[in-house]
């Protein structure tokens, strides 16, 4: 399994490779540098090895995200639309809709079999190559919400105390 733990503000922390069998309770860069994470296993994998609870915030939510690389599917894109303006503009209009029902049929086949992962609802971790259950579903907005990091806590210490209001003039 590899884990791609996030801040509370989905920023990359650590990217981890993780044995089921025998995962770490404590993960740390390769490198030794920056925090090491403590990851909490207790009841976040059932019997069969699916996640139950994330390790890294211990929130019971995911949702299922596609690996779908967005740029090759952008480059396919812009690359047909222009073959087909070609073709439609020397009057060959076949052609220029072969292209682009080849580009969607791609389209579809890369969607279709893009790898799915999980993705912790609160902590925004992303967990790879572990099993998925029927029930694991596509990211939902009130789940999205119950789970959101509170907004106070990550601002506060980033932000400085706001000044203090302005005494009154002494006349
Ligand atoms: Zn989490």
């Amino acid at each position: 399994m590899r884990i791609d733990i996030k801040d509370n503000q989905g920023n990359p922390r650590l990217t981890v490779h993780v044995d089921p069998a025998n995962p770490p309770t404590v993960v740390k860069a390769t490198d030794g540098r920056g925090p090491a994470i403590s990851l909490d296993w207790d009841k976040a994998l059932d019997d069969k090895g699916n996640l139950r609870h994330c390790p890294v915030c211990g929130c019971p939510e995911f949702y299922l995200k596609k690996n779908v690389p967005q740029l090759t599917v952008f480059a396919l894109i812009v690359a047909a639309a222009v073959i087909a303006m070609v073709f439609y503009g020397f009057g060959l209009s076949t052609p220029a809709l072969i292209v682009l029902a080849v580009v969607l049929g791609l389209d579809l086949l890369i969607y279709l079999y893009a790898k799915r992962y999980l993705v912790c609802y609160r902590c925004q971790s992303e967990f790879h190559d572990t099993p998925l259950l029927p029930t694991d579903k596509a990211w939902d907005a009130n789940l999205a919400e119950r789970f959101a990091p509170p907004k106070d806590a990550s601002r506060g210490a980033a932000e400085p105390a706001p000044d203090p209001p302005a005494a009154p003039p002494s006349s």
